[in-house]
């Protein structure tokens, strides 16, 4: 994604409702009349469904946070997501603040069969966290983290944003593997992996991922961890929102000096077979600490560039010779590489990635840099400001965790490679989508399943958990029979 451009394109009532009178909700917002008994819904096979209204004000009732229905004052922007593309309008939206809270719109979805969608950050490339005509569970409210510096552990809410994970642990003097931009949810983040600039060092996020508590379909308030409903957590690691909804997360978190040597290296995109080529030898023998990537991308005066961004988490030092073999080759149009703030690099994009951006992704994982990828990213490389090729490096601790120790399924990969960007008018929606497509079809080939956190398309849970998959099915059949969760990259419950 070309990220000044994309920095710069960026920035740029059905149903009466029945407010319960509850903290937060608008007293003077519609109320029901008295024709309206009910509530039209959708259910988890796509019938159409009549909510009782008197069912719903008793489930507001029960909950600390509000309901919010069309034609209350926060119903269009509670049903805003991340992704520009989605614009959906759920029945309702239940705005959690606590376990019990979910439990209840756990246990109001499961007995009506209501289609269910789970919302923590918002940031679902596909959308998955909105639905129309079902319920929302919205984790947005339920965002503190705290940082227990003895224990060396942070405990996060299930609708908290990275950037409180990185600030809770920094406080400390600690960290532990976010991703790269800092309004991301730390929710579906993690359950799907979480990849980050430290995963070479301290592995993906559920690697660090200690324990959880979840609410399953049954409404029940479980604790997943190595001792406790181990099935159930070895599932969240990896398997996405398919077993419940995580209302709070606990990691490991590691001592850190967060000033470090990092930044990105620009070379002209006529280099690019330079520094492919190097690179594709080089990265076979760099450290855990040292945390480096390829992106190629459009910049907005049509300028095409290669990208090499690089985090060196360890003694600058040893940093700077491990790093010099990349600086000679060819000639950098810039080498922003030097000691900085660690927060720096994971603030960096969040403007160039803004809320409400038209966003199409699709990515694979790479288990190899082959002559003939390098050979296939330059002839596949796309002059389109705003479209990019870019990685979530990986290997190092990431890779050294078993094929079968979670869910993840992509243990070999060494780095993840997508594709696509964005763009803010709504008439781009369709070139936009076919020229992705049309590139990543080309660096398919060199590409075997894909990460599902960072994929608009990807559904075929299926292949893409190979071997894992059974294991998946029979957990979910465990604890999510009705297949509840189905929002999500789906994986059928086993009878
Ligand atoms: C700008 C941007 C940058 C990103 N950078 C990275 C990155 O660096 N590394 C990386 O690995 N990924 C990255 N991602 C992908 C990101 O991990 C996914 O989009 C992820 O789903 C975001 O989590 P969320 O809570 O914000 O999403 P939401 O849209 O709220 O949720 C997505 C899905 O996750 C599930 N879910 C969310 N929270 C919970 C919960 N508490 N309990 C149960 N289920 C839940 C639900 O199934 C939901 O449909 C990025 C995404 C964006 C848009």
């Amino acid at each position: 994604m070309n990220r000044r451009k994309f920095c710069r394109t960026a920035v740029a009532a059905s149903v009466a409702a029945a407010i319960p009178m509850l903290p937060g909700c608008d007293r003077k917002a519609p109320v029901a009349t008295e024709a309206d008994t009910s509530l039209a819904a959708i259910s988890l096979d796509g019938a159409e469904i009549e909510l009782e209204k008197a069912a719903i004000r008793e489930l507001g009732e029960s909950l600390t946070g509000p309901v919010i229905l069309s034609g209350h004052p926060e119903y269009d922007s509670a049903r805003k997501i991340w992704n520009g593309m989605h614009d959906k309008r759920p029945a309702l939206i239940a705005r959690c603040l606590s376990s019990e809270d979910v439990s209840h719109a756990v246990t109001f979805a499961r007995e009506r069969n209501l289609l269910t969608a789970v919302r923590g950050g918002g940031h679902s490339w596909p959308g998955k966290s909105m639905c129309d005509d079902g319920i929302v569970i919205d984790l947005s409210q339920m965002h503190s983290v705290t940082a227990d510096a003895d224990k060396r552990r942070a405990y996060s809410q299930g609708g908290a944003l990275l950037a409180a994970l990185d600030t809770a642990a920094h406080e400390h003097g600690l960290i532990t593997t976010a991703g790269v931009v800092s309004h991301t949810g730390v929710g579906g983040f993690t359950l799907g992996g979480g990849m980050g600039r430290l995963n070479r060092k301290y592995g993906l996020a559920i690697d660090n991922l200690r324990s959880a508590e979840i609410i399953t379909a049954d409404g029940q308030i479980r604790r997943a961890s190595d001792d406790e409903n181990t099935d159930l957590f070895w599932g969240i690691r990896g398997g996405g929102g398919n077993f419940g909804v995580v209302t709070e997360f606990e990691f490991q978190l590691h001592p850190f000096e967060r000033n470090l040597l990092s930044g990105s290296i620009v070379w002209p995109v006529a280099q690019a077979r330079d520094v492919l080529e190097f690179y594709g030898e080089w990265y076979q023998g760099l450290s855990d600490e040292m945390y480096v990537g390829p992106m190629m991308a459009t910049m907005p005066d049509g300028t095409g560039v290669i990208i090499m961004e690089v985090v060196y988490n360890g003694d600058p030092a040893v940093g700077e010779k491990e790093l010099a073999p990349l600086r000679k080759i060819g000639t950098p149009m810039d080498d922003g590489v030097k000691m900085q703030d660690y927060n720096i690099m994971q603030t960096q994009e969040d403007a160039a990635f803004g809320h409400g951006v038209r966003s199409y992704i699709k990515n694979g994982m790479v288990s190899e840099i082959t002559q003939g990828l390098v050979d296939m990213m330059i002839e596949s490389y796309k002059s389109d400001p705003r479209l990019a090729v870019f990685t979530h490096t990986l290997g190092g601790a990431a890779k050294r965790v078993g094929e079968s120790d979670t869910a993840f399924p992509h243990r070999n990969a060494e780095t993840m490679l997508g594709v696509g960007g964005g763009w803010m008018d709504p008439a781009e929606d369709e070139s936009g989508i076919a020229a992705s497509r049309d590139w990543y079809y080309q660096l398919e080939p060199f590409m075997g399943g894909y990460y599902d956190n960072i994929d608009f398309d990807g559904t075929e849970a299926v292949g893409n958990y190979g071997p894992a998959y059974e294991r998946l099915s029979k957990i979910k059949g465990q604890y999510d029979p009705g297949n509840l969760f189905r929002l999500n990259s789906n994986v059928s419950p086993a009878v």
